[in-house]
């Protein structure tokens, strides 16, 4: 079936669409598809990149069980190509001395897996396919007005400072490479972090291109490091890797090209006003090392489409009380992420002696105090 696009100035009348999504990510998508579900008539934005440049992106997102459910109902998970999706089972992170040691299971959690490693590429595909069967959403190359315009634009909004929204944002420092590996030995289903000074590293067990031998590396290093990585050629690059740690798996390969992007943390405020709301990382930005701000994104969509669901039969749906309730139900969840990753990145970009054994004592102790860890479980399983 063709997907329905509605190119060039269509003359649109004032509401001839109920809502208008800004941006062409998997969260625009995303939500597209949420909202066409519901019956509004949603307004898209048109050309997403082409398949080539998706391609490119060698990242592989961790999703969680909140993530999945989601994508199941949007008819996208079941698109997507078996080996394109991992379940990790147990997780493994390493601090900076022998004390610090976590490990999580699917098994102690009582769940069917912790997350699920998902080729971002794939994802989009998928995404987009979904869209020929909705019949309720339209591309434009032009967006029409509507009642309510979501920004979905990503970290580098630039409706966002059009609107005159505040948006908090601190460097890193730090450079994420992520790029595919493969191993000698069969990753079963464990994701292995490593949290030094002053670098991060996550291996995600991945099944492309070799079946339950392949990983997804994200390393997060100081940018003059990260830097020099990048410009070194693949056997150099994997011999700092596998000289980073003796307890890496063995005999990584790279499989792909290495990427990089910049981190930082930010936070839009305010995320809505009248006729108008920010979702994803036009709203929030996080660093990558838990894996969350799709995740958070997501979260964005299914609590966004419940609140319009739910909206009185007067309410406008770009009335502010409407939006207002989506903000607060959003704001708690978003902030504990930023505040425990932020956490993360800094208590581990200290090198002063007291601070490390404080550090690694203290995720010995979260590995020990079942409660506070299957706490931290339940807020990466459910966002
Ligand atoms: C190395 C790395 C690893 C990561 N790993 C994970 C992970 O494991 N799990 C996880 O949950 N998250 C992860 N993330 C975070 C995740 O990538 C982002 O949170 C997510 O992609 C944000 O989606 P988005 O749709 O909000 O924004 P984006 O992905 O940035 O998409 C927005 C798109 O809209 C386009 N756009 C902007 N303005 C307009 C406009 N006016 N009209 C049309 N289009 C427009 C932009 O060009 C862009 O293509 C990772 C991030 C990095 C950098």
């Amino acid at each position: 079936m063709p997907q329905r696009v509605a190119m060039g100035s269509l003359q649109c009348g004032m509401h001839a669409v109920d809502v208008s999504i800004r941006g062409r990510g998997a969260v625009a998508t995303g939500l597209a598809l949420a909202l066409g579900q519901l019956g509004l008539r949603v307004a898209l934005s048109a050309a997403a990149p082409p398949k080539e440049a998706r391609a490119a992106d060698v990242r592989a997102y961790a999703l969680n069980a909140a993530s999945k459910r989601l994508l199941q109902r949007l008819k996208v998970w079941d698109a997507l190509p078996a080996d394109a999706v991992t379940p990790v089972f147990d997780m493994r992170i390493r601090g900076d001395a022998p004390t610090g040691r976590l490990t999580f299971s699917a098994w102690t959690q009582c769940v069917d897996a912790l997350a699920w490693i998902v080729d971002a590429a794939e994802l989009d595909e998928a995404l987009d396919a979904a869209l020929r069967f909705a019949g309720h959403v339209q591309r434009f190359e032009q967006m029409p007005e509507a009642p309510l315009t979501v920004y979905a634009e990503g970290k580098d909004s630039a409706s966002r400072a059009a609107l005159g929204v505040r948006f908090d944002r601190q460097d890193y420092g730090q450079v994420a490479i992520a790029a595919r590996l493969t191993a000698v030995d069969a990753h079963q289903g464990v994701a292995h972090q490593w949290f030094r000074v002053p670098d991060v590293l996550a291996l995600l067990p991945f099944d492309r291109p070799a079946p339950q031998r392949s990983f997804a590396l994200v390393w997060s290093l100081p940018r003059e490091r990260a830097a020099a990585l990048m410009q070194i050629d693949a056997a150099s690059f994997e011999a700092e890797l596998q000289g980073s740690s003796p307890e890496l798996p063995a005999g990584l390969r790279l499989a792909s090209e290495r990427a990089a992007w910049p981190l930082s943390i930010a936070a839009a405020h305010p995320v809505f006003g009248a006729g108008w709301v920010l979702v994803g990382d036009a709203a929030h930005v996080v660093h990558p090392l838990a894996g969350q701000g799709l995740n958070l994104g997501l979260g964005d969509v299914q609590v966004l489409a419940e609140t319009l669901a739910r909206r009185e039969p007067w309410r406008a749906l770009g009335d502010e009380r409407l939006l207002a309730r989506y903000a607060r139900a959003r704001a708690w969840p978003v902030r504990t992420m930023s505040w425990l990753t932020d956490a993360l990145v800094h208590g581990f970009s200290s090198q002063q002696g007291f601070v490390r054994e404080l550090r690694n004592r203290g995720m010995g102790l979260v590995d020990r105090a079942t409660p506070a860890k299957r706490w931290l479980a339940a807020r990466a399983l459910e966002g």
